[in-house]
């Protein structure tokens, strides 16, 4: 073979699907789109579905939208369209032509419905909310019908008009889809396709005072832009009933087909932008990016890359079984991506001095070490040792056993990239406390081992107390304690009080001019990257560890 073929993409069920409909002509190309609502930022499980409707359109050489479904004029904010644009371009994805809004197609919605009622199959209902709902029955039991259900189509036609031109008071009346009261889908029981609402939209202003319901308006806006596949998650499956009634009761030629697969549940975590919102409305978290959020600008601030979420949404994988993905799947996507790629960094999150008391008093010297270890390409980087350095409290101990391969008094020990030095004494202050650990080095060790073949086992990292600059370190841990917290009662008792520590510490001092969220891996340490939230000083939030945590959880 002169090549070697590409690796087949993970199939699945709907990749199944697309395949077939090609392979029978149904369609010659394949167009999907995602159709976020613009009432929050992107979460994580978002992030699985952009994967999907984008992944496939690259596959595929279709095409994907990005559609704002927005008809809700209340809950949604033109800051949220301009979070999810930014989102998904950061993801990596670009969306075919121009965003596309729900709301460009008020005016063939609105027509729509008049072509419903004028076919016998949409009546104004003048029944009180609490009455629909009386009405509707339950899942055992039928609903039964609105006495306005049998309204001719004129006085139809004209309540409607009514409705639109603001003469009628929110919840007065509504329209809705003449189908069936009895029928098992609760959502094919009249339901109402649109509704009365004074209020101002970030698209179309104070045009309308009446806006259509999701249900009318998805599969409408889908067949408008003609849509092959519409990818959505299972709670949608009953809404697919309705979704083919609306297309097959109007006049449009286009026919998109609605698919479900589940969702993406995270341990430790919330998912549904209502609890998200609570956590930022509520100041629980510091807003939508917070690096605890398990939101795709929470995890772009935290130091994820856009190919380690790809990667994370193409292990998951598409199904239709619901499950709980643990965050250690996550995690191991960022960690295996910034091992093979993070550069390489020394901070002292927990700084005690080193005093190296044979090296000589105001000299310092540029000791070099490479930027990756095995990425030559990268070069190398500057660092700068003198007599002074620091070093992490966990590395200093008066007395130890054999496993601990660190800094032990009377014992050698080697400093990362430099010399091997040997703990002769310490100071404590009042409390006891480690303050300063006094040592004597070997010259005779810069980058090889002690000649008389003595044997020095530990490494530990340091920075240098003159040149090493200051740095707030910031450690997240889970954001609850529970790995199911959207089952509790209230999710925010289950908060985990300490899923945020501070830490002062001391960085090497090329980091003082580090990119935001470029992470890097402070040695020994963990990955981590500068805060883009607080560029005006040094701060750091730990991506995520070395090695996964998650397996002690409940030990
Ligand atoms: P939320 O409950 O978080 O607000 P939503 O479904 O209301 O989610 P939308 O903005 O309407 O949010 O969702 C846009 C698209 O993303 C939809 O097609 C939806 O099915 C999909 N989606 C939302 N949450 C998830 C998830 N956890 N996993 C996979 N896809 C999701
Ligand atoms: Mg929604």
């Amino acid at each position: 073979m002169s090549e070697a073929a590409p690796a087949p993409k993970p199939s699945n069920f709907i990749r199944q699907i697309i395949d077939r409909d090609l392979a029978e002509g149904k369609h010659s190309s394949v167009h999907t789109r995602f159709p976020p609502e613009p009432n929050g930022y992107l979460h994580i499980g978002h992030a699985k579905s952009i994967c999907l409707n984008f992944g496939i359109a690259e596959d595929y050489q279709g095409q994907c939208n990005l559609r704002f479904d927005d008809t809700n004029p209340e809950k949604e904010e033109q800051h949220f369209v301009d979070s999810i644009k930014r989102d998904v371009n950061w993801l990596g994805y670009e969306w075919s032509g121009e965003v596309c809004y729900s709301s460009n197609y008020f005016d063939q919605l609105h027509q729509y419905a008049i072509e419903l009622i004028e076919k016998g199959l949409a009546y104004v209902d003048f029944l009180t909310p609490e009455q629909i709902r009386e009405y509707r029955g339950t899942l055992k039991e039928p609903g039964k019908n609105s006495p306005y259900r049998d309204t001719p189509v004129a006085e139809n036609l004209a309540a409607f008009a009514r409705m639109r031109n603001g003469e009628y008071k929110e919840g007065e009346c509504c329209l809705r889809a003449k189908i069936d009261m009895s029928s098992p889908i609760i959502c094919m029981r009249d339901p109402v396709i649109y509704r009365i609402r004074f209020a101002d939209h970030h698209q179309t202003g104070s045009k309308w005072c009446i806006y259509p319901m999701y249900d009318f308006t998805h599969c409408i806006s889908d067949a408008l832009e003609n849509i092959t596949h519409s990818l959505c998650t299972l709670e949608f499956q009953d809404n697919r009933a309705l979704y083919d009634w609306v297309l097959d009761n109007i006049t449009i030629e286009s026919r998109p087909r609605q698919y479900e697969f589940s969702r993406l549940n995270l341990e430790y975590t919330v998912m549904s932008k209502r609890r998200l919102s609570a956590l930022v409305q509520d100041g629980h978290v510091e807003g939508w990016d917070d690096p605890r959020m398990p939101t795709i600008a929470g995890l772009r601030r935290r130091g994820y890359t856009p190919a380690s979420l790809r990667e994370f949404a193409a292990r998951i994988g598409v199904t239709k079984q619901e499950n709980m993905v643990e965050m250690a799947m996550l995690e191991a996507c960022i960690r295996e991506d910034l091992n093979d790629n993070a550069p390489r960094a020394m901070a002292v999150i927990e700084p005690i001095k080193v005093v190296i008391e044979n090296y000589p008093e105001g000299q310092t010297e540029t000791l070099k070490a490479p930027v990756h270890p095995n990425k030559e390409e990268l070069g190398e980087r500057e660092l700068p040792f003198g007599r002074e350095l620091y070093i992490d409290r966990d590395d200093f101990r008066e007395s130890a056993n054999k496993k601990y391969k660190r800094l032990v008094l009377g014992k050698e020990v080697r400093l990362r990239n430099a010399y091997v030095i040997k703990a002769e004494r310490f100071d404590t202050d009042e409390c006891g406390q480690v303050t300063t650990v006094y040592c004597t080095y070997d010259a005779d060790t810069l980058g090889k081992n002690p000649a008389d073949g003595r044997k020095v086992k530990g490494v530990i990292h340091w920075v240098s107390a003159e040149h090493g600059v200051e740095a707030e370190v910031r450690l997240y841990d889970r954001l609850f304690t529970v790995p199911n917290p959207g089952a509790e009662e209230n999710f925010a008792s289950v908060l985990n009080g300490d899923s945020l520590v501070i830490k002062r510490a001391i960085v090497e001092p090329d980091l003082a001019d580090a990119q935001a969220e470029l992470a890097y891996q402070f040695e020994r340490e963990g990955y981590f990257c500068r805060d883009s939230a607080n560029m005006d000083r040094l701060v750091f939030n730990r991506t995520v560890g070395l090695r996964d945590t998650w397996a002690k959880i409940g030990d």
